[in-house]
């Protein structure tokens, strides 16, 4: 095991503790922690209407399911992104439409947005990318002109801000129609694993919650309270998509500690960007002045005569873990046959890194990585340029 870890989650005994009483109460799923649990999170980002599901790529299942999407339809999104943002989109029988990300970060560029837009697109899917809030406010422009959904793939974005109508609001509120969170322990809070949607449409929340649950129409909690017999009927098909009551009690916990993450996250995030000015070679990540990350990772772009491999081996060797900069899916054998080139993703993944950060690391730490950093790029870069 490195001795810095690329990641950490925040777990303690108020989690054991919120899990242990709901084992305990005996109701142990979609029950009245789940209940709890969406109300606190739709409070916390703004929204209607909050539905937990089992993941986020469940919820963006629902989400695209919601919005229409279905057979032969054409969905845009970027390759550049987890391989559940594009699957989601197959598993509605529809086709990803990979667009490049923009200059200087690793968000979707709405340009390629308008320009890939068809007879048969039926959503736009964003992604939120390691918690750096896409360029919403052109991309849900781009949608409305064309009367075309914006979902938010916000996995990664619990906690980020964006500049809207002249305030700082929660991603998630949502901006677009509708938002998908990740509870993945890689993600900023954590419940094991789980997922989140965000709506302000009612008629989409009716949706979520039937299909979550094998697209019952009397949800166990109604069944449970009634004083009269209740018999359901199934309407149409469904999914098995549901959260634990466990993993919703863990969530509020996480919730209530999330302020306090994000914060240490950015006071990290900000140290990172301190000392890299001063590492030859390697360029930070920096936010838009209508965006506020939370950081869920920190991935620096490498010069293009620096190894990634190399950088990355040199500072494993010295007990720092790091990983590559986001994979693209048309780069992987679902989507290999597509024929894409993306020219700003693939640099993406071949030249960047993602450093250690995780709210409680230490600040001793980033200063070790950083160094880190540096010592493997001066040491490698000479052999470079002799042998060039
Ligand atoms: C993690 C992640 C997902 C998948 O989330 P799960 O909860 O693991 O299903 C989807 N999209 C992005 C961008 C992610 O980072």
């Amino acid at each position: 095991m490195p001795r810095i870890p690329v990641a950490a989650p925040n777990l303690g005994e108020e989690e054991a503790e919120a899990a242990r009483r709901v084992i305990l109460s005996g109701w142990v799923t979609q029950g009245p922690e789940v209940a709890a649990f969406e109300k606190e999170f739709a409070a916390y980002v703004g929204a209607a209407h909050a539905c937990a599901v089992s993941n986020c790529t469940t919820a963006l299942h629902l989400a695209l399911m919601a919005v229409g999407v279905g057979e032969g339809d054409e969905v845009i999104t970027v390759s550049h992104s987890f391989i559940a943002t594009a699957n989601a989109i197959v598993y509605c029988r529809a086709k990803p439409v990979f667009v490049d990300i923009g200059e200087g970060g690793f968000n979707i560029d709405p340009e390629l947005v308008e320009a890939a837009i068809t007879p048969r697109t039926k959503a736009i899917l964003c992604v939120h990318q390691l918690g750096m809030p896409c360029d919403l406010a052109t991309l849900v422009a781009i949608g409305r002109r064309h009367g075309i959904p914006v979902i938010e793939d916000a996995a990664c974005a619990i906690g980020s801000e964006i500049e809207w109508d002249g305030s700082w609001q929660k991603i998630g509120r949502p901006h677009g129609d509708i938002a998908g969170f990740s509870f993945h322990p890689r993600k900023v809070i954590t419940t094991g694993d789980g997922g989140m949607l965000t709506t302000n449409n009612p008629r989409y929340d009716e949706k979520f919650r039937l299909w979550r649950q094998h697209g019952m129409t009397v949800p166990d909690s109604v069944r449970h309270s009634s004083a009269q017999v209740v018999f359901e009927t199934y309407e149409e098909v469904g999914y098995n998509y549901r959260m634990t009551d466990m993993q919703a009690a863990v969530g509020r916990v996480q919730l209530q500690r999330l302020p306090g993450i994000v914060a240490a996250r950015r006071r990290l995030a900000g140290l990172y960007g301190d000392l890299l000015a001063r590492v030859a070679g390697v360029a930070a990540p920096s936010e838009a002045n209508w965006a506020r990350s939370n950081w869920q990772s920190y991935c620096v772009t490498l010069a293009r005569d620096i190894d990634q491999r190399e950088i990355m081996q040199a500072m494993l060797d010295a007990g720092i873990a790091t990983r590559r900069g986001i994979m693209n899916s048309h780069l992987e054998r679902p989507y290999a046959g597509d024929g894409y080139r993306l020219p700003r993703s693939e640099a993406a993944q071949a030249h960047s890194v993602i450093l250690p950060l995780y709210d409680r690391m230490p600040e001793e730490d980033v200063e070790a990585v950083v160094n880190a950093l540096d010592n493997a790029i001066r040491a490698t870069r000479p052999k470079l340029r002799a042998s060039a």
